[in-house]
């Protein structure tokens, strides 16, 4: 099901990959958002050596300790009382759909599910999930949709809450939509919609699935505005590459999923949540937010030198290590040509050019992806064309 590039990778370390006929490229992909700490990172390696050496799975039927610890330590640094682990980002955030409806039958009864999302979001790509996405493009085949999601505009407090009827439970939105083309709200829009959930006993669910484990430059992305949703949910970054997802929630919404109401086979194994807790380490107890911080304002500085001599750049929006460029024209044809010159980018929405390198990385990369991008973009003489692919 997917459109592959011609690479092979082979081999990976922090911010490199190596292709099989031995090319080095700088990854400013991740993974897509997973390789936060970067391409095996040795204590990441070790712990997963480790575990595979003495206990793989023995499903949810019994206490998993290294489980129960990356719970732990998520909820000691979140707003969150438990987690829920599964395998993905779409599973999480099936997850926090249940409990939305859950929670809102055993209090309010039946006829009350709806979920509020926004336009220009991605959730996942299960039925649900492609429901509560914003985007046609993703649900163009599958009909019947799933149904219980209404869609407002992104950054728009006024839509939402008049979107807002007798049966709505809650609203789940990204705090910074990634997919979408980084888009990156109003301050005071998050907060509008806390205020909201609060005084109609909405659950509000925050998908930090591209957005958390510090890609942002905090922890999670709602620390930048302070504002503590009811249920989060994280995937990709969470165990430093290998597959997993989780749904944190806070009392007294958490406790409407019991024993039997949701499980998940392989959710929370040995292998991923030791590979989890080694990730938690290596994150909350190095310098790799500060970096983050560091050097997703140079990058930001830079790309703004970069648009003075390409005007085709029309805006550039980041936060922390999540950045994107929009530009007035088609950018597809620009990954394969960074690949060539031994860079890894990303294409979203279009003509949305998304950077998500690794936290680890140096000025020295982003100058050199720069220099690139200062090659392969139009300048102010050239008429926005589109690159040749
Ligand atoms: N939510 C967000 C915000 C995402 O960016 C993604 C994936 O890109 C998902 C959910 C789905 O995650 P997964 O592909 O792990 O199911």
């Amino acid at each position: 099901t997917y459109g592959r590039y011609p690479l092979v990778p082979v081999r990976g370390e922090d911010t490199r990959i190596w292709d099989a006929d031995g090319k080095e490229y700088t990854d400013f992909v991740a993974g897509l958002a997973v390789v936060n700490l970067g391409h095996c990172h040795p204590k990441v390696v070790e712990a997963i050596r480790e575990q595979a050496g003495t206990l793989i799975h023995t499903s949810n039927l019994f206490h998993i300790p290294p489980q129960i610890e990356l719970a732990k330590r998520l909820v000691e640094s979140s707003f969150a009382d438990k987690v829920f682990f599964c395998n993905s980002g779409a599973e999480a955030n099936e997850a926090a759909i249940k409990l939305a409806r859950k929670y809102s039958h055993d209090k309010y009864g039946e006829g009350r599910g709806d979920i509020l999302t926004m336009l220009d979001s991605f959730h996942g790509r299960t039925l649900a999930t492609i429901a509560a996405t914003g985007q046609e493009k993703f649900k163009k085949g599958f009909y019947p949709p799933s149904p219980g999601f209404v869609h407002v505009p992104f950054d728009d407090p006024a839509a939402a809450e008049e979107a807002i009827t007798d049966a709505t439970c809650a609203v789940l939105v990204e705090p910074i939509q990634g997919e979408g083309g980084v888009n990156i709200p109003g301050e005071g829009y998050l907060a509008g919609l806390r205020r909201l959930c609060d005084e109609k006993d909405l659950v509000l669910i925050f998908d930090e699935v591209q957005t958390g484990m510090g890609r942002t430059g905090e922890l999670f992305a709602y620390e930048h505005e302070g504002v503590e949703p009811d249920v989060m949910t994280l995937a990709k970054s969470l165990a430093g590459g290998t597959a997993i997802g989780a749904m944190l929630a806070r009392e007294p919404f958490v406790s409407a999923l019991g024993p039997g109401t949701h499980a998940s086979t392989f959710g929370g194994n040995f292998l991923a949540t030791a590979a989890g807790v080694a990730a938690m380490d290596v994150l909350t107890e190095g310098s790799l937010l500060e970096n983050c911080r560091k050097m997703g304002a140079y990058f930001k500085s830079a790309l703004e030198t970069l648009r003075e001599g390409h005007p085709c750049i029309l805006e550039i929006r980041a936060r922390g290590l999540l950045i994107g460029i929009e530009l007035d024209h088609d950018g597809a044809g620009y990954v394969p040509q960074a690949m060539e010159r031994g860079f890894l980018i990303n294409c979203t929405m279009g003509n949305i050019l998304r950077f998500l390198p690794p936290l680890t990385i140096t000025q020295k990369e982003i100058d050199a992806l720069l220099a690139v991008l200062d090659k392969i973009l139009p300048g102010p003489e050239q008429a926005a064309k589109e690159p040749d692919a």
